[in-house]
């Protein structure tokens, strides 16, 4: 049977029209998937440690998505499986006059996970097509260029350990207009509104061909891109839970083994 991951990889050409935002492949009950996703929290727990203790290896998570596509909700019922300590959140916003002033992976090199830890991106050096894209702030050729510059940016991460997993949180618009609705309409939620969400709403469709470039271009065998329906908050947080699951399994982090004198050790604690 395939892996969730497996099912929402990206491969090839990217149409965003062929991928169902309510769609919930590898689930169908809400139950259930939690239940299933409780448990892969667990183990997240437990590679996280390994991966520590092992020092080696470390692990990027890409967060994108429109707004209101639940990167701050992921971050607060999934990723809340790792330790904080060994985990950094970096949430990338317009860049400041200093970021600006400097290449555009130079604040997102800084943020990446040195070994034995994790790092989560909220937004990221993706921001960085997407937007001259949708904006037309560069030419075509620009734009090319810097799914090359991310391409080697990812495959050097790659070769020095860090997995990198890409996840876009794909929803509809019906579902967006849905969510700022009811932020508007919740006391406790309006403060997120802005303004600036209406604009971008209002390029839909050049966002949606800003990220089907992107996510053509841009999802290599050393840092593949994931498209995960993100309608059912309850089905996109389980895919991710799975997803992050199976790449810690498989960079399989070992804890590394001590050859201790362990009874000459006790010998000295039990005096
Ligand atoms: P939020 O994630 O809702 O707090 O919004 C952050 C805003 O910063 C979004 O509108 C992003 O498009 C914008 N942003 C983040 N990175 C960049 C970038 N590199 N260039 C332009 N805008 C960016
Ligand atoms: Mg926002």
């Amino acid at each position: 049977m395939k892996s969730i991951a497996q099912r929402l990889r990206v491969r090839g050409r990217v149409r965003l029209r062929d991928w169902d935002p309510r769609d919930t492949p590898g689930a169908s009950d809400p139950d259930r998937a939690a239940k299933r996703m409780r448990t892969n929290l667990e183990r997240i727990d437990d590679l996280q440690y390994r991966l520590h203790a092992e020092g080696r290896q470390s692990l990027l998570i890409v967060l994108q998505g429109m707004d209101t596509s639940g990167k701050d909700g992921l971050i607060r019922h999934v990723m809340t499986a790792f330790n904080p300590q060994g985990c950094n959140i970096w949430p990338f916003k317009v860049p400041t006059a200093e970021e600006a002033a400097h290449d555009f992976l130079w604040r997102i090199h800084h943020a990446a996970p040195p070994a034995g830890e994790v790092a989560i991106f909220n937004r990221s050096h993706y921001e960085d097509v997407l937007v001259p894209y949708v904006h037309r702030l560069l030419g075509s050729g620009e734009i090319e260029e810097r799914y090359r510059i991310i391409n080697r940016f990812e495959a050097q991460l790659a070769e020095r350990g860090t997995r990198v997993i890409k996840l876009f949180l794909h929803i509809s618009r019906k579902e967006q207009r849905e969510r700022l609705l009811a932020r508007l309409d919740h006391p406790l939620k309006r403060w997120k509104f802005s303004e600036h969400d209406l604009s971008e709403r209002a390029s839909w469709r050049r966002y949606e061909r800003a990220y089907e470039a992107a996510l053509t271009r841009c999802s290599t065998d050393h840092a593949p891109w994931h498209i995960v329906p993100a309608d059912h908050k309850w089905y996109r947080d389980f895919a991710v839970a799975a997803i992050v699951t199976d790449a810690l399994a498989e960079m399989d982090p070992r804890v590394p083994k001590m050859r201790l004198p362990l009874a000459r050790l006790k010998a000295r604690l039990l005096r």
